[in-house]
């Protein structure tokens, strides 16, 4: 052992160049059976155990813990928590694959945003009749771990059980949800407890029990789960089976912290040292002497190397603070899937040559950034000083953005008129509940063709755009023809809403082969913000420009917000957050301008990412807000009056921030609603929002086309709730996933209905 013990938490689950995406992919279209498609996912986890193992770089190495679309899904599937609509089927990978990708007329499983990051998981529905357990595939798993880790150094990860209750959904017909999670987590305990014993008998040294749900802002409504799930389901196990009880993504809070370090069973209790504070829980409560602390002291969700000049001293200060050397543990914060797997693997010149690649760090890197800690490696210290001072010299900061965030002053956040006395300079010739959709237009085989013609070179940019063109036609034709009356360009050039703009700014790097595992198959590779953003050329205003061209209609230009930019890129780790959102609203201002110069009079900006940058503990959240709301304002404060200025956000709970929705000024918002119940619009009328609002009348994610009835419905409770003059009617959300047959005939049985509303009225 080194002068301090590393571990990890858990590795990017795709395989350096997306092995699993790939298997998983074939294995869905039959292409590959299930044994070499268990073959295939296999020799990726084995691959991230190899490099876990070379030079003894970690001590405590996570097996069963390698799941193929989603742990919190892996678990449900595990733990029989399976919805009626999929109980029939035979429990195992199929069963798992079937609830996340829905399968003959049953539909899939919901995805959700996991804490604060951009990774989904996928609730399970709590219906009152469980299946039964079945843990025969995970506990093979882990002794196939077992066996080729070694027992000294294998950790059988668990999801606990708490953590599982608070993401799954109950229904709200079967009456209090805490009663129900209660009834839940009794028939959970000896499956838990039964699962210890087992691990225990197989010789696992020490359990890394992932129990994030710690850090929620809730400890009132979940400790007593807590209370009643631990020590119970450790009753079985054997004293040489140590547990390690894993937190990540926030500090704890004071009462679980109490909680969490009376616990005698706890061995080793692991928290995040990146975000939240648990710096502070620990000076003020000190460390109990029996136990390791597991110092999340890398950032896992961060493609940047460690900075010594920070973290050498917190490891002094961890133990300067009573935890000595053999019980602190350093490790990353949570588990490392929210990186690319190493910078160095398939990655273009690119990247490589670019200055900032000294000093970042993919999956592969802080592995050994852990291991250089750990052996305290001054050659890899001096060397990591000198790569932060060499890039914080290399072209990070531009003076004239610097000037321009320094000088920002109140005026620069707010629109020149109020929103009563500016809504009615808008679009005066719209009718009452116009009708529009929110951007995007299926993005066809067709289409996404074109830009891999153009990526080859064989298709020029002249005749790209030209094909573009002809696109942005044929969609505003169709438009024209539904008779909606706010029209969109469609969105055809656009590979996805954050790339294409950070695309044109400065500041953004791109890696070629950075990706990270977005949910199932699905991978993104987000921009990495490296030096200060600024924009020199307008991004929009060409496809706007053929689109208005085409119609006397209002075209909506399109944007994505700055927090929204922020949130689904890597931002940069040597200036706040705040900054770099401010800088992106600076930019996104300029294109306001500019499109506001090319004749357009209503955009849209959007932010459907909002919600989950907020911190998850109150005392945090008031803050963020206060700044992700100016970014907005800061973004949109300078258009005219006589432009209305429309944002959209969906999938995420407004709840605990109605507030900033309402300061964020925008004149119209258009949410989803449509799976909702109308909770949304309900919390809307209650915080008495009186801007414009576009709830959405149906939901995107089926081909069904709605019913002219359904519509119907959701519009009698749009006025139930809101003024007239206050709606704008719209789908939930993008079209672009959508095929048009679909699109088409949603799109007529909303603007018939509008029509026949508006008459009615
Ligand atoms: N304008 C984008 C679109 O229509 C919005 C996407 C989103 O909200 N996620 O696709
Ligand atoms: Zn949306």
């Amino acid at each position: 052992m080194y002068e301090f013990q590393t571990a990890t938490l858990g590795l990017s689950r795709m395989g350096p160049n997306r092995e699993l995406k790939f298997a998983m992919e074939k294995y869905w279209k039959g292409k590959i059976g299930k044994d070499e498609f268990i073959a295939k996912a296999q020799a990726v986890e084995e691959l991230g155990w190899s490099l876990q193992l070379a030079d003894d770089k970690i001590d405590s190495i996570p097996v069963g813990e390698h799941f193929y679309y989603d742990g919190v899904l892996s678990w449900a599937e595990w733990l029989g928590i399976v919805p009626k609509r999929f109980a029939h089927l035979d429990a195992g990978i199929d069963r798992m694959f079937a609830m996340a990708r829905g399968v003959d007329g049953a539909t899939a499983l919901g995805l959700k945003k996991w804490f604060t990051t951009n990774y989904h998981y996928l609730p399970s529905e709590v219906d009152t009749k469980r299946s039964p357990a079945n843990l025969t595939d995970y506990l093979a798993n882990v002794k196939r771990g077992l066996q080729f880790v070694g027992a000294d150094k294998a950790r059988a990860v668990i999801y606990g059980p708490v953590t599982i209750i608070r993401h799954s959904t109950f229904a709200q017909t079967e009456g209090s949800i805490d009663v129900q999670r209660f009834a839940l987590l009794a028939e959970l305990i000896p499956i838990y407890q039964k699962l210890i014993q087992d691990l225990s008998d197989m010789g696992v040294k020490e359990i890394q029990i992932h129990e994030p749900a710690l850090v929620f802002d809730e400890s009132s409504k979940l400790l007593p789960l807590y209370k009643q799930a631990y020590p119970s389901i450790l009753a079985n196990k054997k004293s040489t089976t140590r547990i390690d009880m894993v937190t990540y993504f926030e500090d704890v809070g004071a009462d679980n912290w109490t909680w969490l370090m009376e616990q005698s069973e706890i061995n080793k209790v692991s928290l995040d040292f990146t975000r939240g504070d648990n710096l502070a829980l620990l000076k003020s409560n000190g460390f109990p002497k029996e136990k390791t602390l597991g110092a999340g002291i890398i950032d896992a969700r961060s493609p940047w190397k460690v900075d010594p000049s920070k973290i050498l001293p917190l490891i002094e200060e961890l133990q300067s603070l009573g935890v000595s050397k053999d019980r602190l543990c350093i490790q990353p914060c949570a588990s490392l899937q929210f990186v690319p797997w190493d910078l160095q693997n398939g990655e273009d010149n690119n990247l490589l040559k670019h200055q900032a690649s000294k000093v970042l760090s993919f999956q592969q890197q802080k592995i050994d950034e852990l291991h250089a800690l750990a052996t305290s490696d001054k050659k890899f210290v001096a060397d990591t000083n000198e790569a932060w001072s060499v890039y914080k010299s290399s072209g990070t900061r531009n003076e004239e953005v610097g000037k321009a965030v320094a000088g920002l002053t109140e005026k620069d956040f707010t629109r020149g008129e109020t929103f009563e006395v500016r809504r009615p300079k808008q679009m005066p010739e719209l009718p009452i509940l116009p009708t529009t959709s929110i951007g995007s237009f299926p993005q066809t085989a067709g289409i996404r063709r074109l830009r891999q013609q153009l990526k080859k070179g064989t298709m020029s940019k002249e005749e790209y755009e030209a094909a573009i063109d002809k696109e942005i036609t044929f969609m505003i034709g169709i438009q024209e023809g539904l008779g909606l009356d706010i029209l969109v360009h469609g969105e055809p050039e656009r590979t996805d809403m954050v790339e294409f703009f950070a695309q044109q700014m400065n500041g953004m790097l791109f890696s070629g082969n950075g990706w990270v595992q977005s949910f199932g198959s699905r991978c993104v590779r987000p921009p990495i913000i490296w030096a200060d953003v600024s924009l020199d050329h307008a991004m929009t205003t060409r496809e706007f420009k053929v689109a208005q061209s085409l119609t006397k209609k209002p075209v909506k230009g399109m944007l994505t917000g700055p927090i929204t930019i922020l949130n689904w890129s890597f931002p940069r780790a040597d200036i706040s957050r705040k900054e770099q959102t401010f800088q992106i609203g600076l930019a996104l201002r300029k294109e306001i301008a500019y499109l506001e110069e090319a004749g357009c009079r209503v955009i849209q900006v959007d932010e459907p990412a909002l919600r989950e940058g907020m911190p998850m503990r109150s005392a945090r959240k008031d803050e963020y807000l206060r700044w992700a709301v100016d970014a907005f304002r800061l973004a949109t404060a300078a258009a005219k009056s006589e432009t209305s200025i429309h944002t959209h956000m969906c999938y995420c709970e407004f709840g605990d921030c109605m507030e900033a929705l309402d300061e964020m000024d925008a004149d119209v918002n258009s949410i989803e609603n449509a799976r909702s119940d109308d909770e949304t619009l309900r919390q809307f009328k209650a915080i008495g929002y009186k801007k414009g609002l576009g709830p959405g009348t149906y939901d995107i994610h089926s081909p069904v086309v709605p019913t002219p009835e359904f519509i119907r419905g959701k519009m009698e409770s749009f006025l139930e709730n809101m003024e007239v003059s206050q709606l704008t009617i719209n789908p939930d959300c993008g079209l672009k996933t959508r095929g048009w047959p679909e699109t088409i005939e949603a799109l007529r049985v909303m603007v018939e209905v509008t029509k026949e509303m508006r008459l009615e009225i």
